[in-house]
């Protein structure tokens, strides 16, 4: 299994522990938006039960929550970093 759908899929999993590092002033943040959210959403790519068009790349775009867990994750996982190497190496065939 790739470092990336190994991160993925403990992220996909996790009640987002990190949330506490979301700074209270910074836009609401929602709950489609969170790492683990986003987590499960690139799996779903990876996976091909969801297709990679617009609609999901602009989702897998809003990454203000998931770029704030960086430093803040308990797992100490760079998830930003993990969905950005999958949707290059894991849909590069397709
Ligand atoms: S970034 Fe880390 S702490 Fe936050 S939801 Fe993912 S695995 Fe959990």
């Amino acid at each position: 299994m790739s470092e990336y759908r190994k991160d993925l899929t403990t992220c996909a999993y996790c009640p987002n522990t990190c949330r506490s590092g979301y700074a209270a002033a910074a836009p609401v943040q929602i709950e489609s938006q969170t790492p683990s959210a986003l987590s499960l959403i690139t799996l779903a790519v990876l996976d091909g039960r969801l297709s990679l068009d617009e609609e999901t790349r602009k989702t897998l775009g809003r990454r203000g929550p998931t770029e704030a867990s960086v430093g803040q994750c308990t797992y100490g996982l760079n998830m930003p970093a993990a969905i950005d190497a999958a949707l290059l190496t894991g849909t590069a065939h397709g």
